[in-house]
């Protein structure tokens, strides 16, 4: 059985390979560009011929895909651009929505033998920026950074940027299978992580070349911000530890029971960034009664995750860091 990983270089797709070799599948891992492939491929060299590159360049080129779905039985889809640098909000959203559209218009066309892609959203497209609220699930959508991309152009908050090239481009996948749902036989699953931080498993040749999730993680815990705000302050939406992450798109892909659903995964909230450097000083952080929280009862039921600690995800990013001596 062999699966496509997209954004096959990057920090969640390095972990979901390594979960996936370890099941036994084989993995065709699509890259920008060859040079982005061959830490991969040394990486994970012991596995041989079950890893394959296919390198496929600038995912908003919508037919970016076509080779690299033929003959694989399922996708898990990371590839999407990350990061909170601002600039014109179509030049994230663009990428986002067409990768992604990009990925389900190949497979209709030549996914001779797919039965399933996952496709890695966010929480980011669930709930909007500042919305505090108790129990949210599966049903809310960011709406709100929508707007505000249309609103303010290139003067919106980056943040809702990526919110939003998150949430159209989810919105757009589910619409195209509803569409197409006499053609395909195959079936998709979405899920949509909160902050995912954790050991990189993937290449990272210097601490400003860190991914950026764990980049934010490393200036809570190391510089005590968070944008530039008091890491008390600030309540956030929930954390996932990445190799938790990786197991909920295995157990996505494999489940029958999870085809066509939606499922928010998420280990801890509420939080604020405080905690995270509470706990790297061995402090117990301390317990939020207020903020946002998510309803993991559909995760439960379907991929039944059993979450790493915020502990132990901590003391592995440390342990890293201290290993490359940054
Ligand atoms: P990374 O930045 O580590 O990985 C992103 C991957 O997408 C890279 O391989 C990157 O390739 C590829 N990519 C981005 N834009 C393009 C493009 N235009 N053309 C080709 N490839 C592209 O991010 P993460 O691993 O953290 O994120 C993976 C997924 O998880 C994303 O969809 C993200 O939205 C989602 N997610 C992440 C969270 C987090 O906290 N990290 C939280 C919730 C969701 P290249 O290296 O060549 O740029």
């Amino acid at each position: 059985t062999t699966v496509l990983v997209t954004g096959a270089n990057g920090f969640v797709a390095t972990w979901v390979i390594d979960n996936l070799l370890q099941r036994g599948y084989s993995i065709r891992a699509a890259v920008r560009t060859e040079a982005k492939g061959q830490y991969l491929l040394e990486q994970f060299n012991s596995y041989g011929a079950k890893i394959e590159l296919a390198v496929v360049g600038d995912i908003a080129k919508e037919t970016a895909f076509d080779d690299a779905v033929k003959n694989v039985d399922g996708v898990v889809h990371t590839a999407s651009p990350v990061h909170l640098g601002g600039g014109e909000p179509n030049e994230m959203i663009e990428p986002a929505v067409n990768g992604t559209l990009g990925i389900l218009k190949s497979a209709l066309k030549f996914g001779n033998n797919m039965k399933r892609i996952v496709i890695t959203s966010s929480c980011a497209a669930v709930k909007e920026s500042g919305l505090i609220k108790s129990g949210i699930d599966e049903t809310n959508w960011n709406e709100a950074s929508i707007l505000e991309c249309e609103q303010k152009g290139k003067n919106a908050n980056p943040l809702a940027m990526y919110s939003a090239s998150k949430t159209i481009a989810e919105k757009r996948a589910w619409e195209f299978v509803a569409e197409h749902t006499s053609e395909r036989q195959w079936d998709l699953v979405v899920i949509t992580p909160p902050w995912i931080f954790g050991p990189p498993l993937h290449e990272v040749t210097s601490l400003e070349a860190l991914n950026s999730s764990n980049m934010y993680w490393y200036q809570a815990v190391f510089e005590g911000n968070y944008f530039g705000q008091n890491p008390e302050n600030d309540p956030d939406h929930g954390w996932v530890d990445v190799r938790d992450t990786a197991e909920a798109h295995a157990r996505a892909l494999e489940r029958p029971a999870a085809g066509g659903e939606r499922i928010i995964v998420c280990a801890g909230s509420p939080w604020v960034w405080q905690d995270l450097r509470d706990v790297s000083k061995g402090i117990q952080p301390k317990i939020r009664s207020t903020g946002t929280t998510f309803n993991v009862t559909k995760e439960h039921r379907l991929l039944d995750l059993q979450y790493k600690s915020l502990k132990e995800c901590t003391d592995d990013i440390l342990a890293y860091i201290a290993k490359k001596g940054w």
